[in-house]
């Protein structure tokens, strides 16, 4: 395997991951920050995208068709994931990867030679426990770490897994009714990146040091790492809205890795102070130094938002994987749905103005129900498998 270079005494952890989504490779990431930070040198971890790097073309464009799908034909998202809910669909898909990804999954095993494998891919339980257990009758530990919230696959769950961790009490329910036993269970959130884990200051030490005004409610505006959906008209029609009915308000957009949308907005001329960024490598700061975030319903953003301690305004879900989340947020009393970018701007200005206490209590909430231990719980466990 090229460019791995492993020391004797460490031991190897294989995760098993796929770029559909920004999700499963900031999960993969965090895991592998988690390991190093737990345990320093003692772990080599390795996180591989089966998908795009080991399987021949045209298989290897699998995840370049997700982002297609998700953004151009949601129609067929939507069929590819109600056909996922079915048994009699799901076993011939199943098999139909297996066989797609059989050698390149044995090449990986080979070059690597894992004591643990994580997978954090709904499509990676399969194919690889049927390699690792009926071909090779290795015995290592196998984890899944399902890196959505609530509206988990069934395709997320084996049997035959040693653990499957997960991040609320519904993918709880659900990993009991595909047949797992409690003892296989572990509910401890989603992994995110250890820096959420750290303090990070107060809010207007913050501010000033992102060159923020440290006096005004400040909005953060994310639409993933993608930068996805109508960014730019909730920002715009946010603005409008608090300038018109006078809040002391500033706006922060995240661009993510959409180039045009930052492009596009540093351009416009705001009626208030709004910071337009692109990729941003700080997000516990952004978010500590926010009042809330307008967000699409994200898993990894919810988490995050909730550990930050922000009350979180949805404005729209990919259907399937996110739908859950809508209801986990407005539910839980952590936050509002609306994807009118006028309803949006409405809200805010509400909370930015006579309804500063509802955002408040909205923020206690959400902090009181944040999981920033739970990348080191997990690894923890892990840990604990390896040395039984
Ligand atoms: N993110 C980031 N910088 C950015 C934009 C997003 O670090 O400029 C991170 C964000 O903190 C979160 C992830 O990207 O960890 C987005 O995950 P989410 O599940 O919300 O949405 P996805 O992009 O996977 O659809």
């Amino acid at each position: 395997m090229e460019g791995v270079r492993l020391e004797r005494r460490q031991q190897r952890v294989l995760i098993l991951m796929s770029d559909t989504g920004g999700g499963h490779r900031a999960s993969a990431e965090a895991l592998a920050a988690g390991f190093g930070e737990r345990f320093g040198e003692r772990f080599h971890v390795h996180v591989i995208d089966l998908w795009s790097h080991y399987t021949p073309w045209p298989v290897n464009q699998v995840p370049k068709s997700y982002r297609t799908l998700v953004t151009d034909a949601l129609w067929l998202w939507k069929l590819a994931w109600r056909a996922s809910e079915r048994d009699w669909l799901t076993e011939p898909g199943l098999r139909l990867v297996g066989r797609l990804v059989r050698r390149a999954m044995r090449r990986a095993f080979d070059e690597f030679q894992p004591d643990v494998v994580i997978s954090v891919h709904p499509l990676m339980q399969h194919a690889p426990l049927r390699l690792l257990r009926n071909t090779l009758n290795s015995s290592i530990p196998f984890v899944t770490v399902v890196t959505d919230l609530v509206s988990i696959a069934p395709v997320w769950y084996h049997r035959g897994v040693d653990r499957c961790f997960v991040a609320s009490d519904e993918a709880v329910r659900r990993a009991k009714r595909a047949g797992l036993r409690d003892e296989q269970i572990r509910l401890y959130g989603l992994p995110i990146r250890p820096a959420f884990a750290r303090p990070v200051g107060e809010k207007c030490g913050l501010r000033n040091s992102l060159g923020l005004d440290p006096a005004r409610m400040t909005a953060l505006l994310v639409g993933g790492g993608e930068g996805m959906g109508p960014v730019g008209a909730i920002a715009r029609a946010v603005a409008a809205r608090l300038a018109a009915d006078g809040r002391e308000a500033q706006l922060v957009v995240v661009c993510g890795r959409n180039e045009n949308l930052r492009r596009e907005l540093a351009a416009v001329a705001w009626p208030l102070p709004v910071r337009v960024e692109g990729f941003v490598r700080n997000m516990p700061e952004w978010m500590a130094a926010s009042d809330c975030v307008v967000t699409k319903a994200g898993p990894g953003t919810i988490a995050e938002a909730l550990i930050s301690g922000l009350p979180i305004l949805l404005t729209g879900f990919i259907p399937g994987q996110e739908e859950g989340n809508v209801p986990f947020v407005v539910d839980n009393g952590v936050g509002a749905y609306s994807e009118k970018p006028e309803e949006i701007a409405r809200l805010l200005s509400r909370w930015f103005g006579p309804g500063r206490a509802h955002l408040e209590e909205m923020g206690h909430k959400a902090r009181s129900m944040g999981r920033p231990q739970a990348t080191f719980e997990i690894v923890d466990e892990i840990v604990a498998l390896l040395d039984k």
